[in-house]
């Protein structure tokens, strides 16, 4: 699959000197070509004259507070973006993916799960530039325009509300969606702090599919953030 279009290009915005390289020569390694960014400042230079097919923000630089940067490149690219932020820092991750970050990696992570929330993040911009009727994932099949799903061709009741929330889902393949968003979507602003309707209405979506949230092959939780459409494994 790789060199089909030609090497993606990766910008990481980074003032961790270490990191920085780290990321370098552990991603050119895996096929990317990376052009790094030691401020913000010189983050929005390289991508007012770059062409990149993701960014890698981390959201504590010295110059620009992380979560305006992402606000400012949203408003001219579509770029999508990963942020890398601290552990502990649950609030600015939930901010950072409703300000419209694809996802987030907590430091220190491992450069295995980096680069596979890259290619998550890069193949469900491929496989989903707008919403398609029909969505796909393995055996479980979602038809818009008939309002039907099906799991391995058999039908599955889901009420008004499962059937959105797991379209909404579908739409966004390996990528996190936060609860408020989510709630946002499929019940409206008026309901966005109600968590708990989440966590039935996921929890009868579960039943209905026989997916085990301790290995989900269809939802997965973000614990304090939201859930995750796994996204289907490329063939091999
Ligand atoms: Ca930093």
């Amino acid at each position: 699959m790789s060199g089909e279009h030609g090497r993606r290009r990766l910008l990481v915005i980074e003032d961790d000197t270490q990191l920085r390289k780290f990321l370098r020569i552990s991603l050119g390694a895996s096929g990317f070509a990376v052009d790094e960014a030691g401020s913000g400042g010189e983050g929005l230079t390289k991508l007012g004259s770059g062409d990149y097919d993701l960014i890698i923000l981390d959201l504590g630089l010295p110059d620009v507070d992380g979560q305006e940067l992402i606000g400012a490149v949203r408003s001219v690219r579509h770029t999508p973006i990963i942020v890398l932020s601290a552990r502990a820092a649950e609030e600015q991750k939930v901010r950072a993916l409703d300000g419209g970050a694809a996802d987030y990696v907590s430091k220190p992570f491992g450069i295995a799960e980096l680069t596979a929330r890259i290619r998550a993040v890069l193949r469900a911009r491929r496989e989903n530039p707008g919403v398609p009727p029909q969505l796909e994932a393995g055996s479980l099949r979602l038809d818009h325009l008939r309002h039907e799903v099906s799991l391995a061709g058999r039908p599955l009741k889901l009420t008004p509300k499962e059937f959105a929330l797991l379209a909404l889902l579908m739409s966004h393949p390996g990528r996190v969606l936060t609860h408020r968003h989510l709630l946002n979507e499929v019940w409206g602003e008026r309901h966005s702090e109600d968590t708990h309707y989440l966590r039935v209405y996921i929890g009868q979506l579960r039943q209905k599919l026989g997916d085990d949230p301790a290995a989900p092959r269809f939802i997965a939780n973000e614990p304090g953030i939201g859930y995750r459409f796994v996204a289907a494994e490329p063939p091999p």
